[in-house]
């Protein structure tokens, strides 16, 4: 299989290349030139496998030559042996045909851990092979960071470097960040918003001269193995519920709209989702597209849900690039008008986002008001995130099975989930002394060159 760039204009890659990449050198994302759908029989043969027996199913096809299957099945036991529950996304349910994915269970209490625990062993495995070093740059609302240090903290032929905006992301999050004593981990915390830090990432990829002398690489939720690991966790769950028999619907709090994407490659792939509902908090750009077909930046507002809190949200260019039918030129054109505040999305292509996904969106009210009646109605404590997801998918609960993905764990946020409903949200044992560990930071200017200075200085020591 190989990967094409979502604007056209830059070489087709393999698995591996576009792994190691992440950001086409035009600018665009790198997605498979086909998706073909899977055998329903094959579908029906997933219950009751493990979760990395599916991941390897569904993942396979997607590598092609990159690794051979035995490197495969190694590399994918291994990110997800930390992991703290057996069924590693289990669910659970909150009401009549409403059901809970939790994807908390990782070393970073939040779904991220899915496809960094396993993009960590990937490139482990890969530079060993080909004898390179990488500098991976990441910019994170928080979850991001915390999980790619986890999986690449100590690795030999890596040095990670951690954007976040300063004092916008829960202590844990940031704790979790600045915490690591590992030589190759570096958390920068930028004079600046998520989207600031996000745009700084991309200067650094489309200035070819730095990112070519420091083997610049990047995992954000942008790189296809991210998006890849992400589809695993919609079939386990959709065939726990009886699917390819039984359709159901997903509902998933959404920034960068990775994981959402996920889900419409697990379509895709042939598994039968009715709904795929898209749940912002009050940064709702991609509910207000949904609705207006218009995609128009507004202010970051700060939310109780910070890693959603996002006013570019990368990985829509993705389904942009079906939606105009592949068309990079398009597409190109469309972001060109991003730079200068937003872009009107054509008829044609609104229809076909409108025939994949709905959307809804929660206010900070809601989220709170959410967090305690399903406190008090079922028992469980959600984090923000997930309460987001939960009062949008209960706008669209019917016949069908509805799975809210939990996309963290409460205790990563334990100030808001206190203040909505009174419990403390505490952190499992792993992680218990968190709050007595020093702390490793350096404070960044939202600036270019002063970025690319500091790393070319500090990669390698
Ligand atoms: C990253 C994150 C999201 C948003 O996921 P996207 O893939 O960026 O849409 C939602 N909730 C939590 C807890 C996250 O960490």
């Amino acid at each position: 299989m190989r990967y094409v760039s979502t604007r056209g204009n830059a070489p087709k890659l393999s698995f591996e290349e576009a792994m190691l990449t992440g950001l086409a050198r035009d600018g665009g994302l790198y997605v498979p030139n086909v998706i073909s759908s899977r055998r329903p029989d094959e579908i029906e043969a997933l219950p009751g496998m493990s979760y990395e027996e599916v991941a390897y199913w569904v993942m396979r096809p997607f590598i092609g030559e990159s690794f051979a299957p035995d490197e495969l099945r190694a590399i994918i036991a291994r990110a997800y042996a930390q992991f703290d529950h057996a069924a590693r996304a289990p669910l659970v349910q909150i009401g009549a045909n409403h059901f809970l994915l939790e994807l908390f269970h990782g070393p970073t209490l939040a779904f991220k851990d899915f496809a960094m625990q396993l993009i960590g062993q990937l490139f482990q495995t890969a530079l060993a092979k080909r004898g390179e070093r990488v500098t991976i740059v990441g910019a994170t609302s928080g979850d991001t960071g915390s999980a790619a240090i986890e999986a690449f903290r100590g690795l030999d032929n890596v040095d990670v470097f951690i954007l976040y905006p300063h004092g916008r992301v829960s202590e844990v999050q940031r704790r979790q960040m600045t915490t690591p004593t590992e030589d190759n981990v570096h958390a920068l915390a930028i004079d600046g918003t998520f989207d600031d830090a996000q745009a700084r990432l991309k200067d650094m990829f489309n200035h070819f001269e730095f990112r070519d002398a420091v083997g610049l690489a990047g995992v954000n939720s942008i790189n296809w193995a991210r998006v890849l690991a992400q589809v695993v966790y919609y079939f386990t769950a959709a065939s726990s519920l009886g699917a390819p028999l039984r359709p159901v619907s997903f509902t998933v709090p959404t920034g960068n709209f990775g994981d959402i994407f996920a889900g419409y490659i697990a379509r895709q792939l042939g598994l039968p989702i009715e709904k795929l509902v898209i749940a912002t908090n009050q940064n709702d750009i991609l509910h207000r597209t949904m609705q207006t077909g218009a995609y128009i930046k507004a202010e970051v507002v700060p939310s109780i849900s910070p890693s959603m809190d996002i006013q570019v949200s990368s990985n829509f260019e993705r389904v942009l690039f079906d939606a105009y039918g592949r068309d990079g030129g398009a597409v190109a054109d469309q972001m060109a008008d991003l730079a200068t505040g937003g872009f009107t999305i054509s008829q044609g292509a609104v229809e076909y986002l409108r025939e994949h996904f709905v959307s809804g969106s929660a206010s900070e009210d809601e989220t709170k008001a959410t967090i305690k009646r399903i406190r008090e109605t079922t028992g469980e404590v959600l984090c923000p995130h997930t309460a987001v997801g939960v009062k949008v998918a209960e706008e669209h609960i019917g016949a069908t099975p509805m799975i809210t993905l939990a996309t963290a764990h409460p205790a990563k946020f334990p100030a808001a989930v206190k203040a909505a409903c009174g419990v403390d949200a505490p952190l499992p044992p792993h992680m218990a002394d968190l709050y007595d560990r020093e702390e490793r930071v350096t404070l960044v200017p939202n600036d270019l060159a002063a970025l690319e200075a500091l790393i070319r200085e500090r990669r390698g020591q």
